[in-house]
């Protein structure tokens, strides 16, 4: 997702238990969990919880743990039953739960554990990179999602290049499934140098005509999924300023996360 790296991802040390059923199949099970946070799920504290494996290769992507495959399986896989039994505990200080990666739809169990979330009473947001738009409409059909957060890596022609994954047309038919279905979403995108330039936010900003809610992110250059991301200097607050403009014509509203 691009996400912020969590700072307890893979510290399993606070959970017991075993034996129960993996949620991973085509994903690799829940590999990291976050207690708390003030800033993931707006409105909200809440917990996140971050699955294992993605279908995209963002060189810029600051997860590689939750995205390549070697790192991951040094990863303790979590059972989403502990994870479960841990959000019980902690009701009466976290209302939300943050459902994050890696990408989340690539779990076959994925709408089973949001369901068990919704059961415990918690508000969900859904991370996503759009890839897989039948789950999210799945998701989002039986109730199972508050907010999605779905991210926009570039412009569609440059998609495939960028994420060395699927091309543009699933995360088209995503943001279509989101403004039918969801009950809130925001739009996401990382201000990569060489990857989102004014030519590209132009066109990225035609897409999201009438969004509610559009993220701007800054690149960070730690621990970058390609080595060679880390020498590119992050943009200045001026030229992320002159991209947050370009949006404002055509969204609603636009959080600088800077
Ligand atoms: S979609 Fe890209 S940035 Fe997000 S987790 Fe996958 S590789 Fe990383």
């Amino acid at each position: 997702m691009g996400r912020k790296r969590s700072s307890r991802i893979g510290n399993t040390s606070s959970f017991k238990g075993s034996g129960h059923r993996s949620l991973a199949k085509d994903g690799w099970g829940i590999r990291g969990f976050n207690g708390i946070t003030l800033v993931d799920f707006p409105g909200r504290m809440a917990s996140i919880v971050f699955f294992g494996g993605c279908n995209f290769r963002c060189p810029f992507c600051h997860n590689p743990g939750l995205v390549l495959p070697s790192l991951i399986e040094e990863q303790k896989e979590i059972p989403p039953s502990v994870i479960l039994e841990e959000l019980d505990r902690r009701k009466k200080l976290v209302s939300g739960v943050v459902v994050s990666g890696g990408e989340p739809t690539l779990q076959e169990d994925l709408l089973p554990f949001l369901e068990s979330l919704k059961a415990l009473g918690f508000a969900v947001k859904l991370d996503t990179n759009g890839s897989r738009p039948q789950v999210l409409k799945e998701a989002l059909k039986a109730g199972l999602a508050d907010v999605v957060a779905l991210d926009i890596k570039t412009s569609p022609s440059r998609y495939p290049q960028v994420t060395r994954g699927t091309g543009f047309e699933a995360v088209r038919e995503a943001m279509a499934v989101v403004r039918e279905l969801a009950p809130h979403y925001i739009l996401r995108t990382t201000l990569v140098p060489g990857v989102v330039g004014r030519k590209e936010m132009i066109e990225i900003a035609r897409l999201a005509m009438g969004a509610p809610e559009y993220h701007l992110q800054p690149f960070r250059n730690s621990h970058t999924l390609d080595p060679s991301f880390s020498a590119l200097r992050p943009y200045p607050p001026s030229v992320m300023e002159e991209m947050a403009h370009i949006l404002e014509d055509t969204v609603e509203k636009v959080v600088r996360c800077w």
